[in-house]
């Protein structure tokens, strides 16, 4: 069995765990308390008044106009989120992190009749709420589609055991769009077919679902049937740090060389951590000098980045802390403190964050390397490279970025 465990109104609850005077009434989270800025999650209080994540802040305030708006605060929900899956993990070793507050489990379902469950599902949530004194919603069925499903429908507090006989009966009657998997858009193709409820889906043959939408629609109709993964994913153990190193060809007190190297390691390491969805919020950098003394500096900050230009902004700052005596042979930048991907989007610049998407997706496809920030310039003009580089128009570029451009049109430079 799985059994999905999502906590209620995460981050607004764990404002108003940490501060009194926000319980019982209406909050706003928000990364940023500017009015056009989005709400991040909203307490029950709030959501009474139809006030959902996702919405301005000025139409949840247009709803509910005595709501508390809450600056966001990425490393308390992280820390309460470490806490709440320790405890899932005194339950069984089988524990995946879905996302900051959702979780599922999987159990051995012999022997777990349905009072068993129930009683299984109420001590998780004591334990939970031992520890962190917020609440959950608790879905157990044979797949994590169908248990998802559920504790989404048991909110708040809750517990809702779906068997497998009875899955049939559970999804006829529910709407598409509660399921997930099938996004606004889908659910609105499907609505427009004449399919309102997952039940529905039996009168459409699967060939002509394949047909219209190709994999997508075979997996919506597995999905509208209910069924989904029944194994839960066990993340290998995380990196403790993302780190590169160079040696200078010549040992160096070139500033310019020095924060171009800089830019080029905080370049690669952030590169890294974005392939594997990693953050991080402590750098560290390591210099070594011609006469072969050493020493590195750290600092940790308030929140979590990956991007190269964060990376790249404290690193120089750590170095420049102190005038640069003696000349540089080596240096290296490393970023600890690392955390997987967390559904946090709402606290990042996602301008920045569509950039750097962009630039990655062409490094992976022309090479390493092939859009850079501009200060790794000064490096590669004091010592050029001797390889190969494409060349493109910029015409090209433009449509590479709308999926027309086909083939690489390499040039000797
Ligand atoms: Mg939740």
């Amino acid at each position: 069995m799985i059994i999905h465990v999502d906590m209620d109104a995460f981050f607004a609850s764990v404002e108003q765990t940490f501060n009194p005077f926000l319980r019982g009434k209406p909050v706003f989270v928000s990364g940023n308390t500017a009015r056009d800025s989005v709400i991040a999650a909203c307490s029950y209080e709030a959501k009474k008044y139809g006030v959902k994540s996702g919405m301005s802040i000025v139409e949840g305030l247009n709803m509910c106009p005595g709501a508390i708006i809450v600056r966001g605060n990425p490393e308390k929900y992280i820390d309460t989120s470490q806490r709440i899956f320790n405890v899932l993990k005194t339950f069984t070793e089988k524990v995946e992190l879905y996302s900051i507050d959702e979780g599922f489990l999987e159990i051995n379902p012999e022997n777990m009749r349905h009072e068993n469950l129930m009683r299984l599902g109420l001590s998780i949530k004591n334990a939970i709420n031992k520890e962190t004194s917020l609440t959950c919603s608790i879905g157990i069925s044979c797949n994590k589609t169908v248990a998802k499903i559920a504790s989404d429908l048991c909110k708040p507090d809750g517990i809702m055991i779906v068997n497998e006989s009875e899955i049939r009966e559970f999804m006829k009657t529910l709407p598409v769009e509660k399921v997930p998997g099938i996004g606004p858009k889908m659910a609105e193709q499907l609505n427009l077919m004449g399919i309102e409820f997952c039940g529905q889906i039996e009168k459409i043959p699967l060939s002509l679902l394949k047909k219209k939408f190709g994999v997508r629609g075979e997996q919506v109709w597995y999905l509208c049937h209910g069924m989904g993964e029944t194994k839960v994913r066990i993340q290998s153990p995380e990196p403790k740090s993302f780190g590169h190193s160079y040696t200078l060809r010549n040992d160096t007190d070139d500033i310019n060389i020095i924060l171009s190297v800089l830019c080029r390691l905080s370049h690669q390491v952030g590169m890294r951590m974005r392939q594997e969805s990693y953050y991080g919020n402590v750098v560290t950098v390591a210099v070594r000098y011609s006469d072969f003394t050493a020493c590195s500096k750290r600092k940790t900050y308030p929140f979590w980045f990956n991007d190269d230009q964060t990376i790249f902004r404290y690193a120089s700052s750590l170095i420049f802390t102190e005038s640069i005596m003696k000349k540089i042979r080596l240096l290296g930048v490393s970023v600890s403190g690392i955390h997987k991907r967390y559904q946090m989007n709402l606290f990042r610049d996602e301008k920045r964050e569509r950039m750097l998407k962009a630039m990655d997706a062409i490094n992976e496809k022309y090479g390493n390397d092939t859009v850079f920030p501009c200060m790794m310039l000064y490096e590669q003009i004091a010592y050029p490279p001797v390889t190969k580089t494409h060349a493109f128009m910029f015409s090209d570029l433009k449509k590479i970025s709308s999926g027309q451009f086909t083939g690489a049109q390499e040039k000797q430079v």
